[in-house]
C-alpha cells in the first residue's frame, strides 16, 4: 500500500466512490448544515443519493433534539424526504442502548437536556424526575434515590454543581453504569464562539467519580451496531462522511468503512495531514481516505 488517505477529490472521482457504495452515512453539523445554515446542495445530493437507489443515514452526536424534532429540522433547512428511521443520534442510540443492550432494572439519573430526556421516554426507560430541591437542602446535604443503575450524561445547558454532585454520589455504587452520550469537547458556534460539549462535562464526573464512562455516541461502533440492527448494513459498501476527524473519521474507521471529510467543518486539510503524517501508528486511525471542499460538490458528480 502507498500513503494511505487523505486523497483531495472532486467530479468523476466523487461519482466513482458514491457508485461503489450503497450506504451513505453523513454526519449532521459541519457537514450538512452549520447550526441553522443549510450546506449549500445539501438538500439536492440526498434526493439524488436517494432516487440512485442509495440508502441514506444521518448520524449525529447532538443529543439535544429528539428524533421527531430533527425531522422538523430537515425540513426547515430544504431537505424534503428524510424520515425519522433515517436519524441517529447519540441521544437515540443511548436509549437505545440502556433498553437493548444494558436491560437497564432501574432509573437513569440523568445529565442532558430534552433531546435525551425525550428518548428516554419513548424508549420506556425510567428516568430520575428532576424536582426543584427544598429549602434545606445544599450540596452537603440532598436527597438521593434509591433505584438509580445508570448515569447518563450528555450536553446540559443547566449543568449544575448539584447534578455533579448526585451524579458521583450513583457512581460510588460500583453497579450502576456509567454513559455518556458522546465525547465531543466543544462546537464551533457564531461570530467565533465556542460551546463546551458532553465531553467536557463528563470528564468533570470521571474526575469527580473516578471512573471512565462508556461512550455511546462517535467514534463508538454502536452507533453504527444501531443503524446495522435496523437496517442490513455492508461496512464494505458504506461510506462515513464528517468533519471532525477525532470522532467521525475515527468513526468510520472503527466500524471498517472508507471515510471522507468534508472541509465545511470543525477539521482542516492540515490537521488530517498532520494525521497521515505522523509516526504514531494510533493516529492512522484519524486519517481520511478522501477529502472534499463540500458535499456540494456531490451535485454535479451525480448529475452528470
Ligand atoms: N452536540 C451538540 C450540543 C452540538 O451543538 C453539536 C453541533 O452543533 C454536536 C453535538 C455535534 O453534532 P454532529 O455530530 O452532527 O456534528
Ligand atoms: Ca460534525
Amino acid at each position: 500500500v502507498g500513503t494511505r488517505g487523505c486523497k483531495k477529490i472532486r467530479g468523476a472521482q466523487i461519482r466513482d466512490i458514491l457508485d461503489s457504495k450503497h450506504n451513505v452515512l453523513f454526519d449532521c453539523d459541519g457537514v450538512i448544515w452549520n447550526g441553522e445554515t443549510v450546506v449549500a446542495g445539501a438538500p439536492e445530493v440526498v434526493t439524488l443519493l436517494k432516487q440512485q437507489g442509495k440508502r441514506v443515514f444521518f448520524v449525529t452526536n447532538n443529543c439535544t433534539r429528539p428524533r421527531e424534532n430533527y425531522v422538523q429540522k430537515f425540513s426547515r433547512l430544504g431537505f424534503t424526504d428524510v424520515v425519522e428511521e433515517e436519524i441517529f443520534s447519540s441521544a437515540y442510540c443511548s436509549a437505545a442502548y440502556l433498553r437493548d443492550v444494558a436491560k437497564v432494572q432501574g432509573k437513569v439519573f440523568v445529565i442532558g437536556c430534552h433531546g435525551v430526556q425525550k428518548e428516554l421516554q419513548d424508549a420506556g426507560v425510567p428516568i430520575v424526575e428532576d424536582v426543584s430541591d427544598g429549602p434545606d437542602v445544599s450540596i452537603y446535604n440532598f436527597p438521593l434515590e434509591p433505584d438509580v443503575k445508570a448515569v447518563l450524561v450528555g450536553y446540559d445547558e443547566r449543568f449544575t454543581f448539584m447534578k455533579l454532585a448526585k451524579a458521583c454520589c450513583y457512581l460510588k455504587n460500583s453497579d450502576c453504569l456509567f454513559l455518556a452520550t458522546d465525547p465531543d469537547p466543544w462546537h464551533p458556534l457564531r461570530g467565533g464562539r465556542i460551546t463546551p460539549g458532553s465531553g467536557s462535562l463528563t470528564a468533570a464526573l470521571e474526575t469527580a467519580s473516578s471512573r471512565k464512562a462508556t461512550v455511546i455516541g462517535k467514534p463508538s461502533r454502536f452507533m453504527f451496531e444501531c443503524i446495522a440492527s435496523q437496517f442490513d448494513l455492508d461496512p464494505a459498501r458504506s461510506l462515513m462522511i464528517g468533519d471532525r476527524l477525532e470522532t467521525d473519521i475515527l468513526f468510520g474507521a472503527n466500524c471498517g468503512l472508507d471515510t471522507m471529510l468534508t472541509l465545511t467543518g470543525v477539521s482542516t486539510m492540515e490537521e488530517a495531514q498532520q494525521y497521515r503524517d505522523s509516526d504514531a501508528s494510533e493516529k492512522k486511525d484519524f486519517v481520511p481516505d478522501y477529502v472534499v471542499e463540500t458535499i456540494g460538490d456531490f451535485l454535479q458528480a451525480l448529475e452528470d
